[in-house]
């Protein structure tokens, strides 16, 4: 009975030690799961603060970016409006306050330099008062080779580089009234110097290298717009010079124009009435000339016979050119009626073929005329085109040799007939090419010595030409030939 007891009592010991452990293996269990519970959320808590730090430095930064997104759109927009402007003193008026105080600034001032006053001049003045501006003007004058050196050396100088002597911090904040402050150098190419100032009283708004960068890209705005300014100066002062020389040149030439034309209508006045006085007397030369050879007056000797066919015959020449001048003065002075009306080419070379056929095959010269059956008809007067042909196509026979060529030719392009009277004959030596359209004007050579001729011809056609608004010119090459070309309106 005894042994039962105690092997009961025995086996509930065991039962109770084993119990007990099991527990206490439990809590050991337990506790180290708690343990590193407190070691998850001291972690989560740190990740908390991480995650609120990294928070509030995101949010400075955006900050920030918001402000120079300000600050740069601030300065595209003060850019723009400098660089529209061409004069010096409205450069600096477009710097207003408000883009002052987007850049971070309520206080600014800049000068330029004058070289003749030697001095530095007022620009701008923004935030202080006359009297404030015109204290710190009268010291920065005081002080002009200090600001001359800063100026030379480029730099920007500012609160945060504070660069001592006469812009040390204490002296600033006394006579700027300001915390912080950036003076950023303007020098143009032209050779300006000046400087921009800009400053705070606000101890929270720090002077930082973007601020710096800002002023200084503000700065070299300026000098640009400034260079501009100064060259658009010159090119509108030398344009004025040139404009005032031209309307001066003008009034000259009008003056000389005037005189010539005054001297040309004195020259054709004389020609005309000179040639009017010659006519009768040359018409009587001739009539008793005629009449002695006709022998109404009795037999003459031989000799006597020729010299008078010679004195017929020159008489021919001088009535000739007498009526040459006089056509030449009256279509000059606009006293021949033109009648102008549509020919045709075709038909007017013809008829100056025919005229001039016998003189052609004497010289056996090939006459031809490359002028299309549909060419188009000219506008002219039709006796006055066919004295210019007559007059070219009988050059071309004077100074073509024996056996040459003659050809003629017409083209037509925007209303404008182009003909073209070509020989193969002595040619036109170059000097003489722009004088041959002068009165009496003959090449100087043997051939000329041997040929008659006035040297009015071609001055006669260029006043029947121009007097159809057309033009005449000539190319040739001595020894090869000349091409006379002349224009008239497409009918
Ligand atoms: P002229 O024939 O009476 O001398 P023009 O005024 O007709 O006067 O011509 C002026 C000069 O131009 C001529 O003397 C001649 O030297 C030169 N000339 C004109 N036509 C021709 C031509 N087809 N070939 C060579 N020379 C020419």
């Amino acid at each position: 009975m005894f042994a039962l007891i105690f092997f009961s009592a025995c086996l509930a010991v065991t039962v109770l030690v084993v119990s007990l452990f099991s527990k206490m293996q439990r809590l050991k269990e337990l506790e180290g799961k708690i343990a590193a519970l407190n070691f998850s959320l001291e972690e989560m808590d740190e990740q908390a603060k991480l995650i609120m730090r990294t928070d509030i430095e995101l949010n400075k930064t955006q900050e920030e970016l918001d402000k120079k997104v300000a600050g740069l759109d601030a300065l595209q927009k003060l850019s723009r409006q400098i660089s529209t402007t061409l004069e010096e003193k409205q450069i600096f008026n477009k710097i207003d306050n408000k883009y002052l105080e987007e850049l971070g600034f309520e206080k600014s001032l800049a000068f330029l330099w004058k070289n003749i006053e030697r001095e530095f001049r007022l620009y701008l003045c923004l935030g202080y008062t006359q009297d404030e501006s015109e204290k710190i003007r009268a010291a920065i004058n005081a002080n002009k080779d200090y600001f001359l050196e800063l100026i030379q050396k480029g730099s920007t100088a500012s609160s945060v580089s504070v660069p001592g002597g006469f812009l040390a911090k204490d002296k600033v904040n006394h006579l700027f009234l300001v915390h912080s402050f950036i003076i950023c150098p303007v020098l143009t190419q032209e050779g300006d110097k000046g400087f921009i100032f800009v400053g705070t009283l606000d101890i929270e708004t720090p002077i930082t290298k973007g601020g710096q960068e800002f002023i200084s890209i503000l700065a070299n705005q300026i000098a640009q717009t400034l260079d501009n300014a100064r060259l658009f100066e010159k090119t509108w002062r030398s344009q004025q010079e040139l404009e005032m020389k031209v309307e001066e040149r003008t009034r000259q030439l009008t003056g000389a124009l005037e005189e010539v034309r005054k001297m040309s209508k004195r020259k054709s006045d004389f020609i005309s009435s000179v040639s009017h006085e010659l006519r009768t007397p040359l018409t009587s030369i001739k009539g008793y000339a005629a009449i002695l050879l006709a022998g109404k007056l009795g037999a003459l000797p031989e000799e006597i016979k020729e010299r008078l066919e010679k004195i017929n015959r020159h008489s021919d020449e001088l009535v000739h050119m007498v009526n040459d001048l006089l056509d030449i003065s009256r279509i000059e002075s606009g006293k021949v009626d033109m009648k102008i009306e549509s020919q045709d080419l075709k038909a007017i070379v013809e008829k100056v073929f025919d005229l001039l056929s016998e003189q052609l095959k004497a010289k056996n010269i090939s006459f031809s005329s490359n002028i299309a059956e549909n060419c188009q008809k000219i506008l002219a007067d039709r006796s006055q085109i066919e004295r210019v042909f007559i007059n070219l196509i009988g050059n071309a026979l004077k100074f073509t040799p024996e056996n040459g060529k003659i050809n003629i030719s017409a083209t037509g392009a925007n209303k404008i007939v182009q003909v073209d009277v070509k020989d193969t004959g002595f040619g036109i030596p170059e000097e003489a090419q722009e004088h041959i359209f002068e009165e009496f004007y003959r090449v100087d050579n043997a051939i000329n010595q041997k040929v008659k001729g006035t040297g009015l011809g071609l001055t006669l056609i260029k006043h029947i030409i121009e007097a159809h608004q057309g033009k005449i010119w000539v190319k040739s090459k001595l020894g090869e030939g000349s091409t006379f070309s002349f224009t008239l309106k497409a009918a």
